[in-house]
């Protein structure tokens, strides 16, 4: 017996007061990842990233709208989306703790405006991330023309930039064959 009380006074106490008292993890434990909509470009990274698709995008074009969701039920803490995101809009946080009274209360949602296209005027990308990539594009411009003229080009959708792209081309074509005239003219 006294063996007994000895060993257990040099182990001292081998279980932890946990609900009753807040529980320690560990510097790089993986918990439930928390979105900053405020901090998102809403630019899909955390979607193609994330492996058993808990984060997902739907765009509406009719309403302009793109809606970020996270479903927690589905999440496996892997944190492929905190490692995708280009600006750290998502992390992981030690909270462990995702029980809730009806599943819907697993999901979180944000929704962002879609960025109308410059010569169609149709929404086609999230606003906040055209707003980002111009700025990006920006800090390289030498001019401030050049960065309002980046800042068009990718403020204009994929339809249009196509047609652009189609016209310019034709445009060539013509002062080709016109060049090939002039040299052939006596
Ligand atoms: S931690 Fe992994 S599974 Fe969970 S949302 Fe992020 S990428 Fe998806
Ligand atoms: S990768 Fe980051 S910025 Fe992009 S949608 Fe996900 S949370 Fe938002």
């Amino acid at each position: 017996m006294l063996k007994l009380l000895k060993e257990i006074f040099r182990t001292g106490e081998a279980t932890v007061k946990y609900p009753f008292a807040p529980l320690e993890v560990c510097k790089d434990f993986r918990g439930k990842p928390e979105h900053r909509a405020e901090a998102c470009i809403a630019c899909a990274a955390c979607t193609v990233a994330c492996p058993p698709n808990a984060i997902r995008m739907e765009t509406d074009t009719a309403a302009g709208t793109r809606t970020w969701s996270i479903n927690y039920g589905r999440c496996i803490f892997c944190g492929r989306c905190e490692e995708s995101c280009p600006t750290g809009a998502i992390r992981l946080t030690p909270d462990f703790e995702l029980a809730v009274g009806s599943k819907a209360d697993l999901t979180r949602k944000a929704v962002f405006t879609l960025e109308e296209c410059a010569c169609c005027g149709k929404p086609f990308a999230p606003a906040k991330e055209v707003d980002y990539v111009a700025r990006l594009l920006g800090q390289s411009a030498r001019s401030t023309e050049e960065a309002d003229r980046l800042r068009l080009t990718v403020s204009t959708c994929p339809d249009c930039k196509r047609k652009q792209d189609v016209h310019q081309i034709a445009l060539m074509g013509i002062d080709r064959q016109m060049d090939r005239e002039l040299e052939t003219t006596p």
